[in-house]
Order: C-alpha cells, then sequence, then structure tokens
C-alpha cells in the first residue's frame, strides 16, 4: 500500500516523499480514502498515530477541486485546543500544500497574541487552523464567515472540552451550514466527548488506533 493508492495526486505525493513518509500509517490507510468520499470520520487516536496528515492529506485534495476565492468565507476549519497545535497543524498544511498546483492559503490563529495582525491577512484563505476562543472572536468582528464551509475538523476533541471550551464551541457550531463535512479525534473517550459525537457526526466511520 503506498500513498498513491488512496486516491492522492502526485504532487501531493511528491510532498510526501520529501517528508520521507515510506509508506501510509494504519490511520492514514483508513482515514485517506473515507475523507476523500467525504464521509464522516471518528479518529481515536493519540500524538504520533500520524493522525495530522491523515486529515490535512485528503483536504488538500479535496480543495483541488474548488476555485481560489478572495472572500471572508473558509471552506475548511481545524479547531484545535491549543495555539501550539494550532501552529503546528498549519505548519504539515504547507508542507504537504508546497508543489499543488492550485496553490493553498492557510492561517493559524489563537489567542494571547495581537488579533489586528491576523485580521488583516484572513482573505482568501482556504484552511483556517484556529482555537475556539480566537476563532468567535474573528467571527464577532465579521472578519470571517462560516456559512459555507465544507469540512469541520475538531483535533484533540477531548483536550479542547478539558480547557473548558464547551460553550464556545456550541457558539462555533450553530454558525455552520447543516450540510457539511464533520471529522473528530480524540485521545480519551467519556460523555461529554460522546455528546459532542452524537451532535456532530453523520454515520461516521470509526476508527481506533
Ligand atoms: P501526528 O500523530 O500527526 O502528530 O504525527 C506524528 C509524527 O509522525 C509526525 O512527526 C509525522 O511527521 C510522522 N508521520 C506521520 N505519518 C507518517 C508516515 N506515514 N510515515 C512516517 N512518519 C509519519
Amino acid at each position: 500500500m503506498n500513498f498513491s493508492d488512496l486516491g492522492l495526486s502526485p504532487s501531493l505525493v511528491q510532498a510526501i516523499n520529501q517528508a520521507n513518509y515510506e509508506a501510509p500509517y494504519p490511520i492514514q490507510v483508513e482515514a485517506i480514502p473515507a475523507i476523500l468520499q467525504k464521509r464522516d470520520l471518528l479518529g481515536l487516536a493519540q500524538t504520533g498515530s500520524g493522525k495530522t496528515a491523515s486529515y490535512i492529506l485528503p483536504i488538500l485534495e479535496d480543495l483541488q477541486g474548488i476555485e481560489n476565492h478572495r472572500t471572508r468565507s473558509i471552506p475548511i476549519l481545524v479547531i484545535v485546543p491549543t495555539r501550539e497545535l494550532a501552529a503546528q497543524v498549519e505548519e504539515v498544511v504547507r508542507f504537504f500544500g508546497k508543489h499543488l498546483p492550485r496553490k493553498v492559503k492557510s492561517m493559524a490563529v489563537f489567542g494571547g497574541v495581537s488579533i489586528n495582525p491576523q485580521m488583516m491577512n484572513l482573505n482568501g484563505t482556504d484552511i483556517l487552523v484556529a482555537t475556539p476562543g480566537r476563532l468567535l472572536d474573528l467571527l464577532a468582528k465579521n472578519a470571517i464567515t462560516l456559512d459555507r464551509l465544507r469540512t469541520l475538523v475538531l483535533d484533540e476533541a477531548d483536550k479542547v472540552l478539558s480547557l473548558g471550551f464547551k460553550l464556545e464551541l456550541d457558539e462555533i457550531l450553530a454558525r455552520l451550514p447543516k450540510k457539511r463535512q464533520n471529522i473528530l479525534f480524540s485521545a480519551t473517550m467519556d460523555e461529554t466527548v460522546e455528546g459532542l459525537i452524537g451532535k456532530l457526526l453523520k454515520n461516521p466511520l470509526k476508527i481506533e488506533i
């Protein structure tokens, strides 16, 4: 099994080769085709499993099919618990996106730093990686809209909830269009995570690594 067999195009495989990934990890073998088919996905997986590439690669592939835009409307949103993870995920997007024929614009936004530079640079963003509080601030300022979102990723959902972002999450979810793809990753499972899964995912493929 290699990355081309999973349905990824040559310019993505070129970047994967540069990362020296010899073969897809098990989570990638399962997640990449399912995400390409636009299925919802539940990944019970820890850091180190290869979960980031398992959703970023098919999302980059999907974006090749839509036109670049210059608007505030975000097609792909990745919600993460911390600024460190936001920066890390956005780095992965940039790395794997570098050879794509349709250029992909990504941004990481998080609190603890001034909002103005982030606001000025958002137009035309394809993939927004955000912590919940700063995301709500940007929505309140009309710096972005989520009414045409294609895919929502909630990474480390257990940590997002344990950091106390449940109300923020509910407010964000209320702003999303009904018809969309949902991807959720969590390292642990409890009642609050289960509640979120029930609310968010429709007939998801469940992957447990
Ligand atoms: P993650 O679980 O997304 O935090 O990824 C953990 C580490 O595994 C990262 O350093 C990735 O670059 C690396 N990685 C992900 N997929 C592969 C793969 N198929 N082959 C080798 N390394 C990988």
